[in-house]
């Protein structure tokens, strides 16, 4: 019985699974077409409103769907969002961005090739493209809940909300850009306190302004580490980096960095009138061009964009630079810069609804790799 029975079932679950796929191919293939069609009037739209920082719009035949690529004087951002009032937005933003990044610089910096940018649609595309763009990285990309990550000379991100992903792109891009243009890699309370400088921003007459002063966000993170008083002591901030804390689940301290390496910067900028700031100018400028006083090992590392920095590289190199160059009495500067953190809680800006939804706590970190090397992305966690 069993043995005449069989060949039946095979033929079935054959058929089955041909006109499953044959479904699924015509299923696919409408998707696509209409996707496609989408593309064209989103194309149609976006040249008809003349955006100035937008020089060309072209589909792109990505293996995640048809989308667009959008080309800016010095971005190449690949999309399969097809969101008009989202997409007008961006090359001005990344525009914007750029030249806010340069004004850091002692002059401008004209890049070579354009920058890249990914942004998907959703998690899932996103997912699909880091399988095989990060490889055996992608597990540690997986963890991010909603964010983006920066690698390979490239940001991908996917759509979490207008706001929030044009913080996220501002944040990555400065990483982008630093990874691009600078001799040395940056020690992260520097990177990421720079970083977060961009994540604000207003948008004024086709022009995206940053407002470090208004990152409630972070604001908010560092009200609570005070009020909480798991401050980091200053000598600690800038030997560490977030993977640390990360590795061992501590959520209070990953905020606790973050938010104090975003008010560090914003101290050695503002603070009494910026008298440090032309000593971090000076270190910018000292990285910029490799000039940092570092031992011979130190320096290979921070050159070799191919040799990971890692958490003892980290730890040397970022209390060094800060003593070099910022001032070598922790203890004062420690008490100015508590100073300045509890002078600027003291007016939070309100967090618009829509940062909010869903995204209850929000933490951005380095994750640390099992081996202790740092992989620079940016982590968000849901209230779950
Ligand atoms: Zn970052």
């Amino acid at each position: 019985m069993v043995g005449r029975c069989t060949p039946v079932w095979i033929v079935t679950i054959v058929c089955l699974a041909g006109c499953s796929q044959s479904y699924k191919t015509t299923t696919n293939s409408i998707e696509n077409a209409q996707k496609l069609d989408d593309c064209k009037v989103v194309i149609d739209t976006l040249q008809s409103e003349n955006l100035p920082a937008l020089e060309s719009t072209e589909t792109w035949n990505g293996k995640y769907g048809p989308g667009l690529r959008l080309t800016t004087p010095h971005y190449e951002i690949y999309t399969t969002l097809l969101e008009p009032l989202m997409l007008r937005q961006i090359p001005g933003f990344m525009e914007s961005a750029y030249h806010a990044y340069n004004r850091l610089m002692p002059q401008p910096i004209e890049t070579t090739g354009k920058l890249r940018i990914y942004l998907f649609a959703d998690r899932q595309q996103w997912e699909d493209f880091t399988k095989t763009f990060a490889g055996e990285r992608a597990e540690v990309f997986y963890k991010i809940k909603a964010g983006a990550y920066y690698l390979n000379g490239a940001c991908v991100t996917y759509y979490i909300g207008t706001r929030r992903t044009l913080s996220a792109l501002g944040h990555e891009g400065w990483h982008q850009f630093n990874n691009r243009h600078f001799r040395f890699c940056l020690p992260s309370w520097l990177d990421e306190g720079i970083a977060m400088l961009f994540e604000t921003s207003r948008y004024e007459d086709g022009i995206f302004y940053f407002e470090p002063n208004q990152n409630a966000h972070r604001l908010e993170g560092l009200k609570e580490t005070l009020i909480s008083s798991q401050q980091i002591p200053l000598s600690e901030l800038v030997a560490m980096n977030p993977g640390e804390v990360l590795a061992i689940d501590q959520a209070e301290a990953v905020r606790a960095f973050y938010s104090q390496a975003y008010a560090l910067i914003r101290f050695l900028q503002e603070a009494d009138y910026g008298k440090h700031a032309g000593d971090l100018r000076q270190l910018m400028v000292d990285g910029l061009t490799g000039n940092w006083p570092l031992s011979r090992s130190s320096k290979k590392i921070a050159a070799d964009r191919n040799m990971p920095r890692t958490v003892e590289w980290n730890r040397i190199v970022g209390p060094q630079l800060f003593r070099q160059y910022i001032g070598n009495d922790i203890d004062r500067l420690e008490t100015e810069y508590l100073a300045f953190c509890r002078q600027i809680i003291t007016r939070v800006p309100q967090i618009a609804q829509s940062q909010t939804e869903g995204f209850h706590t929000t933490v951005r970190f380095t994750l640390s790799e099992p081996d202790g090397l740092l992989g620079c992305t940016d982590q968000a966690s849901d209230a779950r």
